[in-house]
């Protein structure tokens, strides 16, 4: 088995060979050569201890990533890959973290401490595949199996039972059934997991091709997994339909499953992953516009855009697209019309200013702001043009009319 592999990486393992160091890619790459697919990243592991390693590598750019794991991140033609010493974990005592590694000399070890079948085979150039735990036969049966005990796996670490959700939704792989029983029962435990690694696994997981099937699949252990995706309760089956239509979007699909939970209710979700504020926003706003709309026509999309921003428009028309909505073709239509006339939608893009006002004796405060708001919205339903003296006009008669 011959694989195409970076030069850069080549160059790696044969300075480690050349220093009497068995290296190995290992992992994701792997899996992903194995499958034809052309890996995001290399990853290699080695018999040499980190001290070892940086002997080894001078002459290279080399960053101390994780040195307490043995991992070093080495430069090689351009591109970061991350060498990891072969290495055992110990006693896992709070369900997540190995209470120490120890490094080892046996490549085996190192690949019996991996998660699943697929992820547990190494490869070099001299040495070709090591696959001891029957990695090729579940690629070719599209199975996600843990390595060893599924239960005592699991146990070790609860990131396993949503890395598993993750790669059979990216991957399309069923899980193997004592895998799945195991981490059924274990689902619960994803609570010690952090919400940070909660949400990227979530996210990965709608990404994926097969999200719909896994959300459906394992709704149950999604619910214990994160108990505040639980009142989304019986609109689950659309809401997981919804989603997988935006996997092109994660953020979006992780709003469309929330859709039920209303603005507030994404809102919290959003923060219970500590998700970024920005992305936190972008889905409760997209929630809202998706309730307040449709617009039925130029006018009223103008008040729409006005009211929720373009971004929140164009999310809600596609979660209304994700849902099916009877109506969602049609209102795509109607907001690609309104985009299509230039009118403004943000104070910014009005032809006047809030010095333009005071200076026809509008004072400054609250009266100025409202005006400003009255004059983009008069614009953007379009029944006045974005002109400077069509907009001077009515602001001098909201003016009279206030006084
Ligand atoms: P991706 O394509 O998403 O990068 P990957 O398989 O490379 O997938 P990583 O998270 O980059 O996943 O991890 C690299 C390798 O490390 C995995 O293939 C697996 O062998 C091992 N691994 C990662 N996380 C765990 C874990 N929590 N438990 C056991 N092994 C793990
Ligand atoms: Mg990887």
């Amino acid at each position: 088995m011959d694989f195409p592999i970076p030069a850069g990486c080549l160059a790696l393992c044969r300075r480690l060979a050349s220093c009497g160091y068995p290296a190995h890619l290992v992992g994701g790459c792997v899996r992903d050569l194995c499958r034809g697919v052309s890996p995001h990243d290399y990853d290699l592991t080695t018999s040499a201890t980190p001290d070892e390693m940086k002997r080894a590598f001078s002459g290279y750019r080399v960053i101390e990533t994780g040195i307490a794991h043995g991992t070093l991140t080495v430069l090689s033609d351009g591109a970061p890959y991350e060498v990891t010493t072969y290495r055992i974990d110990g006693d896992y005592s709070d369900g997540r973290h190995p209470d120490a590694v120890t490094f080892t000399r046996s490549l085996e070890e190192d690949l019996a401490r991996r998660d699943f079948t697929v992820n547990a085979m190494a490869y070099s150039p001299d040495e070709g595949l090591t696959d001891p735990f029957g990695g090729q036969a579940d690629l070719a049966s599209r199975l996600l199996r843990a390595v060893g005990e599924p239960e005592r796996r699991f146990s070790e670490d609860a990131l396993r039972i949503l890395r598993a959700l993750r790669f059979s939704s990216t991957l399309g792989f069923a899980i193997e059934p004592k895998t799945a029983a195991a981490l059924r029962s274990l689902a619960p435990t994803v609570c010690r997991v952090s919400p940070e690694r909660i949400r990227e696994e979530l996210l990965k997981l709608l990404s994926g091709n097969s999200s719909r099937d896994v959300l459906l699949a394992y709704r149950d252990v999604l619910f214990a997994a994160l108990p505040a995706l639980a009142p989304i309760g019986e609109n689950w089956d659309e809401a997981a339909t919804a989603a997988s239509r935006l996997s092109h979007d994660p953020t979006l699909a992780l709003a469309a499953l929330a859709r039920s939970l209303g603005e507030e209710g994404t809102a919290a979700l959003f923060r219970t992953l500590k998700t970024d504020r920005k992305s936190e926003k972008r889905a409760s706003r997209a929630v809202a516009a998706y309730y307040a709309g449709p617009p039925t026509d130029l006018a009223s999309a103008g008040s729409f855009v006005v009211d929720f921003g373009e971004i929140a428009v164009r999310d809600a028309a596609s979660l209304a697209g994700a849902y099916g909505d009877p109506k969602a073709a049609e209102v795509k239509g109607i907001l690609d019309g309104f985009f299509a006339t230039g009118r403004p939608t943000t104070l910014g893009a009005l032809a006047v200013r809030g010095d333009d006002l005071t200076s026809l004796g509008i004072p400054e405060g609250p009266g100025l702001k409202e005006t400003l708001a009255a004059l983009l919205e008069s614009a953007a339903r379009g029944e006045i043009p974005n002109e400077r003296d069509a907009l001077l006009a009515l602001a001098a008669r909201l003016q009279t009319a206030n006084q």
